[in-house]
């Protein structure tokens, strides 16, 4: 076994059943262990390197702002997040910016909307928002709260109360749950960890419509599926719908960890100055992150690109449906996508690493495959072929 192997597992809290690889480097769409074995990436740090490994303008921007400022807390203004604001804003059709550190402190920035503004209206902190079951949201406390997967919540409890449950993709059992309390509707765009299961048009127009006559906030989580994964820049886009409140992290930061939550309309002032705060969050190291993340998102027309080859990467993967027995099919959307087996997908994976390919799971039977962004029709070829061999095998 490694030394990194032997010295991480007694050095570091063991949350997390780690694969048995110590990664050294990237380039592209490819990650080099630190024995110089390289591996075809179709996970992308959980959805997180959009634009791949070492890309040069991204790097030399980074580099750049290094050397100038990396935190200055949010006493005071900078411009890298301000720009950064300026073109999120733009490109979701959202108003205000918060920034975060990650994806679940973006959650919990959205549930705090939702309860401020129930207590803005009934001037009470009992507002019940609606969360979807087999949802993920995170895992601080409160975003497990909001996360439908009992599972994650045993041994901890939820701090929040008035949170409930409907089943994602069903309108009726949504409508059941809304009270004169209910104040948000929360919901991922594209389940991710509950399976990879895309949200119908019904459904997401839908929320919105019952959000509209209720007056509700709709918020989405496009944390996983944001950010060009599903062919549009954001999930919701694909619906011509706008949330009232949207979070984003992973890609926007493309391996710098940041998030986001953002706001229009009714959820615009929601947050007065004291009500949330953070040291880090929108630090000019980060702005400058998700400033040319974006940046790089219109030169290259990385949206576009994904466009063209999500259809491809659906019919390679329709190819395996087609021809095994085991797999019971394929869910997801553009670059977010999973086959569900009869059995749990770990062995897959293994051969998958034995033979040079990086794939996760969703659940224990699904395979994950979220590759970045830049990623060939080549390139797709090229994880099919490991693939097939391993399932074969
Ligand atoms: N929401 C969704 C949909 C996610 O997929 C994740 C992480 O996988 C989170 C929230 C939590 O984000 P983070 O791990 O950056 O805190």
């Amino acid at each position: 076994m490694s030394q990194i192997i032997e010295t991480a597992e007694q050095t570091l809290i063991h949350t997390y059943n780690r694969y048995q690889i110590v990664l050294d480097h990237g380039d592209g769409v490819y990650l080099y262990d630190e024995n110089g074995k390289r591996y075809l990436d179709c996970a992308s740090g959980i959805g997180v390197f959009a634009l791949g490994y070492q890309n040069p303008y991204f790097n030399e921007k980074m580099k750049e702002q290094l050397d100038k400022l990396t935190h200055c807390s949010n006493l005071y203004y900078n411009a890298p997040a301000t720009k950064a604001a300026t073109k999120l804003v733009a490109a979701s059709g959202m108003e205000k910016v918060f920034f975060t550190n990650s994806g679940t402190e973006a959650i919990e920035g959205a549930v705090k909307i939702a309860k401020k503004y129930g207590y803005l209206k009934f001037g009470t902190t009992d507002g019940e928002i609606i969360a979807m079951r087999h949802s993920f949201h995170g895992r601080s406390m409160g975003a497990l709260a909001v996360t439908g997967q009992p599972k994650y919540q045993e041994a901890f409890g939820t701090v929040i109360d008035n949170i409930k449950f409907a089943e994602y993709n069903n309108l009726d059992s949504v409508k059941e749950l809304i009270t004169d309390k209910t104040v948000a509707i929360l919901f991922e765009t594209v389940q991710g960890e509950g399976g990879l299961y895309p949200g119908t048009e019904e459904f997401v127009k839908g929320v919105r419509e019952l959000c509209d006559q209720h007056d509700l906030l709709m918020m989405v989580d496009e944390i996983q599926c944001g950010m060009g994964r599903t062919g549009t820049m954001f999930a919701y886009q694909g619906f011509d719908v706008v949330p009232d409140v949207v979070t984003s992290a992973k890609a926007i930061g493309n391996g710098f960890p940041v998030g986001a939550f953002m706001v229009r309309g009714k959820a615009s002032d929601v947050l007065v100055a004291g009500d949330h705060g953070s040291t880090y969050g929108g630090n000019p190291l980060a702005g400058m992150a998700v400033d040319t993340v974006l940046t790089i998102f219109e030169q290259d027309k990385v949206v576009e690109h994904v466009k063209e080859v999500a259809p491809y990467f659906e019919k390679v993967l329709d190819e395996f449906v087609a021809k095994y027995d085991c797999i019971l099919e394929r869910r997801g959307k553009g670059l977010m996508q999973g086959l569900e087996f009869k059995q749990p997908v770990a062995p897959v994976i293994a051969k998958a690493q034995e033979n040079g390919l990086l794939v996760i799971s969703a659940g224990a039977n699904v395979l994950r495959f979220l590759p970045p962004l830049i990623i060939t029709k080549e390139q797709m070829d090229e994880m099919a072929e490991i693939l097939h061999g391993c399932i074969e095998k």
